[in-house]
């Protein structure tokens, strides 16, 4: 696995384990294609050894390249199906998500994102990805509608998009105003941490350490059901 840490996120190139092909795991924002050409070139990789580019989400810091890497590899596109209103850029965000896409329409502006990309793949729960040794589909909806997390049981990681963010102060949720879907969040974290992967891979995070973010996010969750405990106490 190699990493292509952008301004705002980190995107991941999942090496096949024969070495001969590779997947991009998003596609990034802004400084990510030079180093993603130099990541697989380092690889002994070019373009046409990319398999697949496979789609956390539509959020632009994920899939701004998106354009860019369809046509400089050819791979063929894998994201849930309600991904493709984000990627269009014609998402109807609603009440305080109105915000994700204002700042969207700016950033498409000017940073002059490319056509639309169709995706070519659509994902669906529990499909398995013949890609890193077999990528079992986790929809995690919340952050948005079709947010996917991809889990390898081989590895026992799961790469869990933005459903957390990850930093030396501890594992987040996403801001309010990046949710499309808030109320869809309790469930999805239940389920990502149903899997009892061993290491968990956001996409936002400071350092590549999936044993960090997964204890994390066990702590995310405990202090979540602490407050739910307090909210259920009756004041006395
Ligand atoms: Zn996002
Ligand atoms: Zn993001």
């Amino acid at each position: 696995m190699r990493t292509i840490r952008g301004v705002m996120g980190v995107c991941h190139i999942l090496v096949e384990p024969d070495g001969r092909g590779a997947i991009l795991l998003d596609t990034g924002l802004v400084g990510e294609p030079w180093q993603i050409r130099w990541r697989l070139r380092q690889l002994g990789l070019g373009p046409h050894d990319v398999r697949a580019i496979v789609l956390t989400h539509g959020h632009l810091d994920h899939a701004g390249n998106l354009a860019w890497a369809k046509t400089w590899t050819g791979a063929p596109v894998y994201a849930h199906p309600a991904e493709q209103a984000h990627i269009d850029g014609k998402f109807p965000y609603a009440g305080a998500a109105r915000w994700c896409g204002r700042l969207e329409r700016t950033g498409r502006a000017v940073l002059r994102v490319g056509a639309p990309v169709k995706v070519d793949v659509p994902l669906t729960e529990g499909d398995e990805l013949p890609f890193w040794g077999g990528l079992r589909v986790v929809h995690l909806p919340g952050h948005t509608l079709g947010h996917c997390g991809f889990f390898s049981a081989r590895h026992s990681v799961l790469f869990s998009g933005d459903l957390f963010v990850s930093y030396f102060l501890g594992a987040h949720l996403p801001p309010r105003f990046l949710n499309s879907a808030p109320e869809l969040i309790p469930a999805s974290l239940e389920k990502a941490a149903r899997l009892g992967a061993r290491f968990m891979v956001p996409q936002h995070y400071d350092v590549l350490d999936g044993a960090l973010h997964r204890a994390r996010f066990e702590r995310l969750l405990a202090r979540r059901s602490q407050r739910q405990a307090a909210r259920a106490r009756p004041a006395v």
